[in-house]
């Protein structure tokens, strides 16, 4: 028994800790919404890494499935949140904490100082559909140089929001709706065409997606990451040819290429032939 809860300490650690943001949260704020929704999201992800311990292939799947659809469909659909980056700059120029900005707190802007990117692996619903396409290894790890193109969509989305709001545009709670649809068209469009283009399931997010402009500085300081035993290494690069991110894998500085890029999926050492990672 005391194997088994050894065993599975990281699932266990990670759904007591959702737990308390859900608890924490729905006292503070007074809204039992924060009590299912970070259970559930606390649930979903204890699930997948548990799968994942327990070697079952889509761990992983299971988790970004269930947190990427309740995202999309519950929460932007349903209860009408603009969870997108636009949604981020509405609640924030507005001065709400709801979800939106709650949202981007935990998951992109401070939860990658301990996590990283594990949103981009587990939970965000572009890379859920993108995931689904056959490029899961890059053809190339060269990268293109058009990742500047980030920082255009993230000022857009920036003027986009801010010009509402100089414009005195009325009913901006349907327009953030509208624009939630329709900028998760245009994000599934583009991913699916660059990943078809540059045989990649994850061009968008090496290339395009503007909220790694949060996520990259902020997972440079990650305290989870994948390191390497040089011990153990044979230097063989099964690792770095199955990373999906390009990540250098092998070098344990934070300054490794492609470094802040890491999703946590864990591909390189379910690989690696002697466990060095
Ligand atoms: S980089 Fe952007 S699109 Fe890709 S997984 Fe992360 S948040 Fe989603
Ligand atoms: S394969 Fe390894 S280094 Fe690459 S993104 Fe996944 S966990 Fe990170
Ligand atoms: S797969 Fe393992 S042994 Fe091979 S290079 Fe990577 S860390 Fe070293």
């Amino acid at each position: 028994m005391k194997e088994k809860i050894r065993k599975f300490a990281l699932p266990i650690v990670l759904f007591i800790i959702f737990e308390t943001v859900a608890i924490s949260l729905w006292l503070s704020l007074d809204d039992i919404f924060y009590l299912f929704n970070f259970s559930y999201i606390g649930t979903a992800i204890a699930l997948g890494t548990g799968l994942m311990i327990a070697n079952h292939k889509n761990g992983r799947r299971v988790t970004q499935l269930l947190v990427g659809m309740y995202m999309m469909l519950y929460l932007g659909i349903i209860s009408n949140e603009n969870m997108q980056i636009e949604g981020f700059w509405y609640y924030l120029f507005i001065g709400v904490f709801e979800a939106a900005t709650i949202h981007y707190a935990v998951a992109k802007i401070f939860g990658p100082l301990l996590f990283g990117r594990g949103w981009c692996g587990y939970a965000c619903w572009t890379a859920m559909i993108l995931d689904f396409l056959p490029y899961k290894k890059p053809y190339t790890h060269e990268r293109k140089k058009i990742g500047w193109l980030r920082y255009v969509l993230f000022i857009i989305s920036l003027i986009f929001v801010s010009s509402l709001f100089l414009a005195k545009v009325g009913n901006i709670e349907r327009i953030m709706l509208i624009s939630f649809i329709v900028g998760n068209i245009l994000y599934y469009t583009l991913g699916i065409f660059l990943a078809i283009s540059f045989k990649d399931n994850r061009a968008f997010c090496k290339y395009l997606c503007p909220i790694t402009v949060f996520l990259k500085p902020m997972s440079y300081f990650s305290l989870l990451r994948v390191k390497c035993d040089k011990e153990k290494c044979i230097s063989c690069g099964l690792c770095k040819k199955v990373c999906p991110m390009d990540v250098d894998v092998l070098d344990n500085s934070r300054k490794r290429k492609n470094g802040t890029e890491c999703i946590l999926c864990f591909e390189c050492k379910k690989n690696c032939p002697k466990g060095a990672l």
